[in-house]
C-alpha cells in the first residue's frame, strides 16, 4: 500500500492489480508508440520502457470527521464476473488487503464512488449471489449517474443497473447532487466526460488539496495529451474539463490520484511545454 498525506489526512492507496495493457487496448484514438516516445517522464511508472500503458486496479482509503471512508472500488474489473476465480479475488481485496490498511469493510461508514459503469468491488460473491461488499456502509454514486443507468437504453446501462442491484435492494445506495459536500474535508465536484454524472473528488486539509480523478484520467500520458479521449463517453466536453482540471491541479500543486495510475498511483501536475506532465509523487 502506498501512504500519501494531505494536511492532517492520510490517504491510503490500496493496489490491487497492476499489469502492462497491449497497445492495441490503450491509448485509444493515439498512436502507442509515439505517445509513449514524448512521454519520457512518464516511464517507468506509468508506462513500460517498452511503450505499454501500465494499468492499475486500486482503491483509496480515508478517515474524515471520523468516517471511515472508502473510495473508487467501482474502478475494478466488473465484466468477468464469471471468472472462476472471483471469490479469490474479491477475498484478497476485501478480506486481505484492505482490512490490512485499516479499511475492514465491515468498519467501512462511506463508499464514495466518482461514476458508475459496473460496480467492482462495491458488492461482492455471496451463497445466493452478489451482496454488499461494505456490509454497514453507504454508498454514494450522484443522482446523474444513476439515473442514466435507469434510462436502460443501452446494454451497457443495463448492465450497470443489474449490477447495482444487491446495493439497491439493500437499500444503502445515496444518489446525491453532483456537487455534494461529503465532510468537512471531502467534496464531489462534477466533472463529465468520462460520463455525464461523472464527479472529481476533492480532498481539502489545512491548506493541501489531493484529487481522485477516476476514469477521468486513466493514465498520465493525459497530461501531456488531455484531447486524447480515452474511454470518455461525452468525447466533447471531457478534453475541456480535464485541461481545466490540470491547470488547478498545477497551480494549487494538487496531489493527483487515479485508481488506474502505475504505482506509486499518484503525482503532482507540472507545466510542460504547452501542457503538462506527472511528477510521481513519493510514497510511504
Ligand atoms: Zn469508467
Amino acid at each position: 500500500m502506498q501512504l500519501f498525506e494531505v494536511g492532517d489526512l492520510t490517504l491510503v492507496r490500496v493496489l490491487e492489480l497492476e499489469f502492462p495493457l497491449g497497445p492495441a487496448i490503450l491509448p485509444i484514438g493515439r498512436d502507442p508508440a509515439s505517445l509513449a516516445d514524448s512521454c519520457a517522464w512518464a516511464k517507468p511508472q506509468f508506462v513500460t520502457p517498452a511503450g505499454d500503458v501500465v494499468f492499475a486496479l486500486s482503491t483509496i482509503g480515508v478517515v474524515s470527521d471520523e468516517r471511515r471512508i472508502v473510495i473508487d472500488p467501482c474502478c475494478s474489473f466488473d465484466l468477468r464476473r464469471d471468472n472462476p476465480d472471483i471469490e479469490e479475488r474479491a477475498a484478497a481485496l476485501l478480506d486481505d488487503l484492505l482490512p490490512e490498511a485499516g479499511f475492514a469493510p465491515q468498519d467501512v461508514d462511506l463508499v464514495l464512488n466518482t461514476h458508475l459503469d459496473g460496480v467492482g468491488w462495491n458488492v461482492r460473491p455471496g451463497p445466493d449471489g452478489w451482496v454488499p461488499a461494505f456490509p454497514k456502509a453507504r454508498h454514494v454514486w450522484t443522482r446523474l449517474e444513476i439515473e442514466r443507468a435507469r434510462k436502460g437504453e443501452e446494454e451497457a446501462q443495463r448492465r450497470d443497473l443489474a449490477s447495482l442491484a444487491p446495493l439497491t435492494t439493500a437499500g444503502v445506495v445515496d444518489e446525491v447532487e453532483a456537487s455534494h459536500r461529503v465532510t468537512s474535508e471531502i467534496s464531489f465536484r462534477p466533472s463529465p466526460g468520462h460520463s455525464i454524472g461523472n464527479v472529481d473528488i476533492w480532498i481539502e486539509s489545512r491548506g493541501e488539496s489531493a484529487v481522485i480523478v477516476g476514469d477521468h484520467v486513466l493514465n498520465p500520458m493525459q497530461c501531456a495529451d488531455p484531447d486524447w479521449a480515452g474511454l470518455d463517453q461525452l468525447a466533447e466536453a471531457a478534453p475541456r474539463i480535464r485541461r481545466a482540471l490540470l491547470s488547478e491541479c498545477a497551480r494549487r500543486n494538487t496531489l493527483m490520484i487515479g485508481p488506474h495510475f502505475g504505482t506509486p498511483g499518484a503525482g503532482r501536475v507540472r507545466p510542460h511545454g504547452d501542457a503538462w506532465r506527472l511528477e510521481p509523487e513519493p510514497a510511504r
